[in-house]
């Protein structure tokens, strides 16, 4: 768990295209912020500036109080579920979960591993489907492996890239009241990308809103909804 802040952060693209401009913001220890906006106002590239995948043309960004800005991603210890869940179909839930642990080369026992991804099937409500395959999943699990991925990291902040707009009205649904839920019970500092209204008005505890590349305004779900 780690604050968050953003200072003046400024995206050029190498084409000249001015896609963030100037966004500051102060993400609080365990905060769940909502990122919402029409598409190509700037969401995902703001996103992938804090995970590290694109970098910062101008502007700090701190995690826990430190500068990240030229830092690889594997060494900001966020974890970024993303829309499409990337999970490996070969393998099973618990394989699917244990991964990233695995990527790190003998850094955990075998007993560790089992202790976390047990933690996380826990937490997320997998333990009956640890031997499936993904394909045996219906899309709210595959979401929850994806999730399970992301806790397992034991990472300092869950960035969310649209999670749901690949799912049904229903499913939607009930995996937001899901992601409100574990993001609860974990504490975990969230930042949360959507460009949808329901889901900005009902799963963070504050909406930051933007605008062709500039934050039009930052406030809670109650605040927004009485003073659009
Ligand atoms: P959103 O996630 O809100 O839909 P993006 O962050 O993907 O928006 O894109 C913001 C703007 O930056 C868009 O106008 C998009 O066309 C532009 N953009 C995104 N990636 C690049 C790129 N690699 N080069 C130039 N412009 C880009
Ligand atoms: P590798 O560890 O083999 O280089 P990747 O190229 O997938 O694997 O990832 C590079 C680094 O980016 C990883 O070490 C990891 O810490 C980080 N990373 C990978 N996936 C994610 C993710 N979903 N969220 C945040 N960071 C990630």
């Amino acid at each position: 768990m780690a604050a968050i802040t953003l200072t003046d952060i400024q995206k050029r693209y190498p084409d000249g295209f001015h896609a963030v401009k100037g966004v500051s913001l102060d993400i609080a220890d365990g905060e769940f912020v909502i990122l919402v906006g029409p598409s190509g106002c700037g969401k995902s590239t703001l996103l992938r500036m804090i995970v590290g995948l694109e970098d910062i043309s101008e502007g700090e960004l701190t995690i826990g109080g430190e500068r990240v800005n030229e830092r690889a991603p594997r060494d900001r210890h966020l974890a970024m579920v993303f829309q499409n869940y990337a999970l490996y179909p070969h393998l099973t839930v618990f394989e699917n979960i244990a991964f990233p642990l695995r990527l790190t080369k003998g850094q955990f026992t075998e007993e560790q591993i089992r202790e976390k991804v047990s933690f996380a099937a826990k937490t997320l409500e997998l333990q009956d489907h640890l031997d499936r395959k993904p394909a045996n999943l219906s899309g709210g699990q595959r979401q929850r492996v994806a999730m399970g991925r992301a806790i397992v990291r034991e990472a300092q902040a869950f960035l969310f890239d649209e999670p749901l707009s690949n799912l049904d009205a229903k499913l939607r649904g009930q995996m937001r009241t899901e992601i409100a839920r574990m993001q609860r019970r974990l504490g975990t500092t969230t930042v949360y990308v959507t460009h949808d209204q329901t889901e900005a008005m009902t799963l963070g505890d504050r909406v930051a809103v933007l605008r062709k590349g500039e934050l039009q305004q930052v406030a809670s779900p109650r605040a927004l909804y009485e003073h659009p």
